[in-house]
């Protein structure tokens, strides 16, 4: 399962971007109940567990406010 982490206080908002909705696939972003510092309202993530780690959420975003940490099992290589 991803990792999301989203920087509220970098995000322009929902209503006025969106844009991570938008380029989600699985359209896993809600507005947020609160707003942030500049008056903005940023996404929250609904449904982890859903999550595909395409990263498009993170190339699209104009504020660089999202980061999905991809989680994968290691897989030993033997040298
Ligand atoms: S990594 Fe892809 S599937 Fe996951 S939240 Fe971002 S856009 Fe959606
Ligand atoms: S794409 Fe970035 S700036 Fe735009 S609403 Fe989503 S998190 Fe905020």
């Amino acid at each position: 399962m991803a990792a999301i982490r989203i920087y509220d206080e970098l995000c322009k908002g929902m209503e006025e971007c969106g844009l991570c909705l938008e380029v989600c696939p699985k359209k896993l972003f809600l507005p947020s109940e609160n707003l942030n510092r500049k008056g903005y309202r940023p996404p929250r993530v609904n449904n982890l567990e859903a999550c595909t780690q395409c990263q498009n959420c993170v190339i699209f975003c104009p504020d660089l406010a999202i980061m999905v940490e991809e989680k994968k099992p290691r897989k030993m290589v033997k040298k």
